[in-house]
């Protein structure tokens, strides 16, 4: 029996998809082998491949002048290469608001200048801080857009003028609107809201692929770019599969259709947090997360039985990241609305 996945990542993805998957397995359309047997240069990966790029261009309407790439390595390769590739005056703004976007400010550390404009750490990241300073002499101005593990998200976009706004899209990517031509680079490893892991998405604006730093050629954003991602052999089966969500998502009525239900499924979970008398939601109001939302019962043993009671009824990966504790819901696009509602049925009858 398929169990309700809650976990942040790698986390559910869609029953049609891998129902999909799996007819298609064996033996992909008449190829006559898995798409895991092609040749990524072969016309029917060609076909995959370039199916997908132009899904998502279509999916969150991304101008002409931005690029696509499937890369690997995670987030956490961007966190490196971003640095590497955008430093030019060797300076950039970091906004603090959780654990990734730390790790995003640390790995550049090593290569530039890298500043704090604002912070929540005070706050124990519960919210978003206000960000009343971009310094106009900054390569770029980094921001994670939705934090996964204290479960807030930025709901207004800062425009930092002339500066290029760099986003850790991970686990906010295609769960709601966003207008790319606000930044100059967003990217997001696939294992939350895209498909499984393996690929890591970038977008990029093409002014910003050029770069004069003695890079290795693989390092270079722009390597990839010429050459349509395939520089290199691709992770071919999780763009494969990532191809198979976006179309998916685009059946749903693409980002917009999926953004009302995420706004519906999320607030489900968030009204049942606001009024129950055992359970607290962690993150501030104002700048809750739609994703990911984690919560406690004050009671680390409290906590902890949940977990489990909550396996045993079907409800899998509940626990809070490990640096944190607690419990924790991701709800991502590919959980349906009758999966949180089990969870806030079943939190009704943990609390009685
Ligand atoms: C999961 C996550 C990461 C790390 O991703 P990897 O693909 O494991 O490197 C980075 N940033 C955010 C916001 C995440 O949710």
């Amino acid at each position: 029996m398929r169990t309700y996945n809650f976990s942040a990542g790698p986390a559910a993805l869609p029953q049609e998809v891998l129902e999909r998957a799996a007819r298609e397995l064996v033996e992909y359309g008449d190829a006559g082998m898995s798409v895991m047997e092609m040749s990524h240069r072969s016309k029917s990966y060609e076909d995959i491949h370039n199916a997908a790029t132009q899904l998502l261009r279509d999916l969150m309407n991304i101008p002409q002048n931005y690029k696509v790439l499937f890369l690997q390595g995670g987030a956490s390769q961007q966190f490196a290469m971003i640095p590497m590739n955008l430093s030019k005056k060797g300076k950039a703004d970091f906004v603090i608001t959780g654990e990734w976007a730390t790790r995003a400010y640390k790995e550049a550390s090593r290569i530039l200048n890298a500043n704090i404009a604002a912070s929540s750490e005070a706050q124990k990241f519960a919210n978003i801080p206000e960000i009343t300073k971009i310094s106009a002499d900054a390569d770029y101005f980094h921001i994670c857009t939705n934090n996964t593990i204290c479960g807030t998200r930025f709901t207004e976009i800062p425009d930092t003028g002339n500066v290029p706004l760099v986003a850790d899209m991970s686990s906010g990517i295609l769960s709601e609107v966003f207008d790319v031509q606000k930044f100059g680079l967003i990217y997001a490893g696939a294992q939350k809201n895209i498909g499984p892991a393996g690929v890591t998405v970038v977008i990029i604006r093409e002014d910003l692929l050029e770069n004069e730093n003695k890079l290795p050629a693989f390092m270079q954003y722009k390597t990839h770019a010429d050459a349509g991602s395939m520089y290199n052999t691709p992770p071919t089966y999780s763009i494969y599969m990532a191809k198979l969500c976006f179309e998916w998502l685009k059946s749903k009525g693409g980002v917009a259709g999926i953004q009302k239900v995420n706004e519906a499924k999320a607030k489900i979970l968030y009204d049942f947090l606001d009024e129950s008398s055992l359970f607290k939601g962690i993150a501030a109001k104002s700048h809750r997360s739609l994703m990911n939302i984690p919560f406690t019962t004050g009671d680390e043993t409290k906590d902890k039985q949940f977990v489990k009671e909550a396996a045993s009824a079907g409800l899998e990966n509940l626990g809070g990241h490990r640096l944190v504790g607690g419990l924790r819901a991701s709800i991502y696009n590919a959980m349906p609305t009758e999966g949180v509602q089990a969870l806030v049925d079943f939190m009704k009858k943990f609390q009685n």
